[in-house]
């Protein structure tokens, strides 16, 4: 940890009006600028911030960095103008949001989505920010999202939305400035567009400008798997923790997509039963355990899990509830919430997800005894593959998949270790732990270049 003196409270600081933290000496005191705002369980950047507050109270953190932190870098919102396989030319709205860019070039995916909004997107940005911080990889954190609706868009229409949001945000983007990837709704496919279209206005090809790319334009190996990897190793360390044992532990996942299906075909391999997992047409349950090879292949040939005849079909709400050892919730934002964390019926929950978890809920996880490993640990995997992509771009030489699956093991180990000794050190669940950790990293790197102008 850096040792250089702390930025002190700034003039700013003296004019805004100073709320006070009940409980908290005045010289403890965190300014909050925007605390009076009506605070909403299901608002992604208001369960971001209230994480935040709380870690950065325990850290004590100096005032003037509380309030840097607590803000994006930069906010951009753009229209895209395209034109439609009809002829008519249609407007969508984008947004990319550099949280921090403090430890390095910011990272973060792109969603195409029409839940997309700007304070997701912020929320998203900061998660990054601090995931990369807590994994210790030398990147910032940003995201980005276009509102769109993906199925009612053609090959052709996505292609020219997808290369006219990158000429769009053009300025931002860059191997040293800002690197996005796939998020939701957003594959390989559009990350070789994004690279292309970047190629083509600096005039020779970058392939670092995104990760997440096909193999044979500088991805890397692992890269696809790499989030579901990841979750495996964090629930396979949390049991080990918790003193359950891994052979046939009952392992229910919600979402079926790229995390949740490679994290479930992992944990399979490990001796674990899957017990439960769920796309968005349905959920299935097998006592028995449900074969995950099977349902990929159901899935490959009927799209979705609906009908897939080896197991009970019941809701994803009852599957949040199912008596499990461990619940891999891999699919959406704010599943569990308020209304339904005393139902929970799992000794663990390894969030996959972006934020499934309210900030509501973890009161009540935290008082049931629920483990929770948290998303910006749990699903670390994958921006950490997407480090390694970066890197074997740069360097123009590129690993096979034992050394990438063998660097990102020792990533999430260490990792894990290093929130649970820090939960332990402080009394904090390993959320704010996670927090402290990524917050007092990135806060040491801008004590140590200070404040410019
Ligand atoms: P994906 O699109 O491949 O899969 C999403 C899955 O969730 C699909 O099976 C879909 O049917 C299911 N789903 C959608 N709505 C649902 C609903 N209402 N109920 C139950 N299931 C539903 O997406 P993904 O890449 O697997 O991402 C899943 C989550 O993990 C997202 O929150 C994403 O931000 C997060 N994440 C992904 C990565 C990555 O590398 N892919 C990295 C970090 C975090």
């Amino acid at each position: 940890m850096a040792t250089a003196t702390p930025l002190t409270a700034n003039a700013l600081n003296r004019q805004l009006p100073q709320m006070t933290t009940s409980g908290m000496a005045p010289a403890q005191q965190l300014i909050m600028p925007d605390k009076d705002m009506v605070l909403d369980e299901d608002n992604p950047f208001e369960a971001m911030i209230s994480r935040f507050d709380f870690a950065a109270e325990q850290l004590n953190l100096d005032p003037g960095l509380y309030r840097i932190l607590r803000h994006p870098d930069k906010q951009i919102i753009v229209s895209i103008p395209v034109l439609r396989d009809s002829g008519e030319i249609e407007v969508f709205t984008g947004y990319r949001v550099l949280y921090n860019s403090s430890r390095g070039p910011a990272k973060g995916g792109i969603r195409f989505d029409l839940a997309v909004t700007l304070d997701e997107v912020k929320a998203l940005a900061a998660w990054m920010t601090w995931k990369c911080a807590l994994v210790n990889i030398p990147f910032g954190g940003s995201k980005g999202g276009v509102v769109c609706d993906p199925p009612t868009l053609s090959t052709g229409e996505l292609e020219r939305l997808t290369r006219r949001y990158t000429a769009q945000i053009i300025e931002v983007l860059g191997p040293e400035s800002d690197v996005p990837a796939p998020d939701v709704n957003t594959n390989e496919r559009v990350m070789a567009w994004i690279m292309d279209t970047y190629s083509m206005h600096k005039r020779h090809t970058v392939t670092s400008v995104v990760t997440g790319k096909p193999i044979e334009m500088g991805g890397s190996r692992g890269r696809r798997q790499a989030t579901g990897r990841g979750c495996m190793i964090v629930a396979r360390e949390a049991m080990q923790a918790q003193g359950i044992a891994i052979d046939n532990a009952r392992i229910a996942v919600q979402g079926f997509g790229n995390v949740g299906s490679v994290a479930a075909t992992l944990l399979a391999e490990l001796g674990c039963r899957i017990v439960a997992i769920s796309d968005k047409s349905c959920a299935l349950y097998n006592a028995n355990g449900i074969d995950v090879d099977d349902a990929l292949d159901w899935v490959r040939n009927h799209r979705y899990l609906s009908g897939y005849p080896a197991a009970d079909q019941y809701t994803n709400e009852e599957l949040l509830t199912t008596e499990c050892d461990v619940l891999l919730p891999a699919a959406l934002e704010h599943v569990i919430t308020s209304r339904n964390a005393a139902n929970v019926r799992a000794r663990i929950i390894v969030e996959g997800a972006n934020g499934p978890t309210t900030a509501n809920a973890d009161k009540i996880l935290d008082d049931m005894g629920v483990f929770v490993v948290p998303d910006i640990l749990a699903n670390a995997g994958g921006v950490t593959v997407s480090y390694f992509e970066w890197v074997q771009d740069r360097g123009g030489y590129f690993w096979d998949l034992e050394t990438v699956n063998g660097r990102l093991e020792k990533i999430m180990v260490d990792s894990f270790r290093e929130v649970t000794t820090m939960s332990e050190q402080h009394g904090v669940n390993l959320r704010i732990a996670s927090y402290m950790l990524a917050i007092e990293r990135v806060a040491a790197v801008h004590r140590l270049r200070g404040l410019y102008a």
